[in-house]
């Protein structure tokens, strides 16, 4: 089955609800109307709400930065899956390696996320990455294996087509230092044969690349054979660099 691109933009914590209105619609105008690739914005949860609003009637597709796994509770600070629906949000981005390095976020925590995710018909994008560190000891593939089995655990291959993987190193995050296509590539292909290892379609879920993804690095990422898009933060804030990457030669 052919996999369809898919350019995801995470906006972190940034952006005014003006801001995101702005951003949000100038995008609407651009590439609002792919057909052949899907397009993500994951604005902060402030403007969900406002970002949903000034994409109706587009392909665009709304996705929240990260959720709790209950339902509702005591839980001061955090919202739930239900809370998302409630507003219309059914893509969530989990386990990014901001949340697993500064908020405690490990394989377990990320694994309630995923499955409460996929339980609530929401489609859950689990970013998986090596720091440098392991990197340079050789320990990537392991570390990716650990993380991608530990993220889907229980995940069924019915619920597959609502997974998608983002493989984000570490190091090259928000560092302008990104990944060759060929290292990238290599991960990639692992990824996909844990997948069919865990008893999932492999070859039918999407894996983005994500680290310093940019108008003048995307075309080469996108020319992997097992490179479906990418998860972009700093290119993604900016309609034309961001319009530059969706439309990826
Ligand atoms: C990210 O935060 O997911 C990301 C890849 O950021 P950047 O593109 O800025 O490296």
């Amino acid at each position: 089955m052919a996999r369809k691109p898919i350019l995801a933009g995470n906006w972190k914590m940034h952006g005014s609800t003006a801001e995101a209105t702005a951003l949000a619609g100038g995008l609407a105008a651009s590439v609002g109307a792919h057909e052949d690739r899907g397009v993500i914005l994951a604005p902060p949860f402030t403007a969900l709400a406002t970002v949903l609003q000034a994409v109706r009637g587009t392909r665009i597709v709304v996705a929240a930065q990260n959720m709790h796994f209950e339902d509702k509770g005591a839980f001061t600070g955090e919202i739930s899956p239900a809370m998302l629906a409630d507003l219309g949000v059914d893509h969530v981005i989990l386990g990014h390696s901001e949340r697993r390095e500064l908020f405690g976020e490990n394989d377990e925590v990320v694994n309630k996320k995923v499955t409460s995710a996929l339980a609530h018909g929401m489609t859950a994008i689990l970013c998986v990455g090596e720091t440098l560190a392991q990197r340079d000891a050789g320990d990537t593939l392991n570390v990716i294996g650990r993380q991608v089995e530990g993220g889907l655990r229980g995940v069924g291959a019915d619920q597959a087509d609502r997974v998608i993987l983002a493989y984000e190193p570490v190091w090259a995050i928000g560092t302008g230092r990104v990944a060759t296509p060929e290292q990238a590539q290599e991960v990639h292909a692992a990824i996909r044969s844990t997948l069919g290892r865990l008893g999932l379609p492999g070859d039918d879920i999407a894996i983005l690349y994500g680290g310093s993804v940019k108008p003048d690095n995307v075309d080469g990422l996108m020319a992997c054979a097992d490179i479906d898009g990418a998860l972009v933060g700093g290119a993604s804030l900016d309609v034309e660099s961001f319009t530059r990457i969706v439309d990826f030669q």
